[in-house]
């Protein structure tokens, strides 16, 4: 793995990165964003927004994630925040930005163009590492899928980074990523190379 300086951030001052940190799996991600040489902050109140480049949507429960973000007008910060920042949404986080939510239909930030099945993939292939392919560069990408979501439908503008089995599972749309599994549980810290260049761009 390159942990040269050439894998880090090139640039004065590191961009801040807040990590959605009221529940699941954030840490692994904060780690992830300090070993590629960016500052991460856990951010667990709406004004924390304003100190950040950027936010990461980490997996966990989106029910959950619902309910404590219906407390101090936290959705409608993020929600504005998102429209206007970087932003990368993991498994549950991805389900956050999906315009449209199934199985069953909830409510969400709704700014990528999606349809999101929750918990698509079946009781037996509930959870798995698989090897995928990816136009990221370097070759297949190892994915870590914890009861994850599907995403069925992509509008026109949603760019295609990686699938399994024919259904995209890393998608971007300007400046918002998403992906299904957990890339934050993998050593391969392509994704989130990918995320930190479209914060710096
Ligand atoms: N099953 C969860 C949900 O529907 C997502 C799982 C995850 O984030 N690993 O919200």
């Amino acid at each position: 793995m390159n942990s040269g300086n050439s894998a880090r951030f090139e640039r004065k001052s590191a961009p801040t990165i807040g990590v959605l940190a009221l529940q699941g799996a954030f840490e692994a991600h904060a780690q992830r964003l300090r070993e590629l040489g960016a500052a991460a902050v856990l951010v667990r109140t709406p004004d924390q927004l304003t100190e950040l480049d950027a936010v990461i949507l980490p997996g966990g429960e989106s029910t959950t994630f619902l309910k404590h973000l219906e407390r101090n007008g936290f959705f409608e910060s993020l929600h504005e925040f998102v429209t206007t920042h970087p932003t990368f949404g993991t498994c549950a986080g991805a389900i956050l930005l999906a315009t449209k939510v199934k199985n069953p239909e909830q409510r969400s930030l709704a700014v990528m163009d999606m349809t999101l099945e929750r918990n698509a993939y079946g009781r037996q292939n509930d959870s798995r590492i698989l090897e995928t392919p990816t136009k990221l560069p370097g070759g297949p990408l190892e994915t870590v899928y914890i009861r994850a979501p599907r995403i069925a439908e992509t509008g026109p503008e949603v760019e295609v980074l990686a699938e399994r089995d024919g259904s995209p599972t890393l998608v971007r749309q300007g400046h918002l990523l998403a992906a299904t599994f957990h890339p934050e549980l993998s050593p391969d810290t392509r994704v989130h190379r990918f995320f930190l260049d479209m914060v710096t761009k």
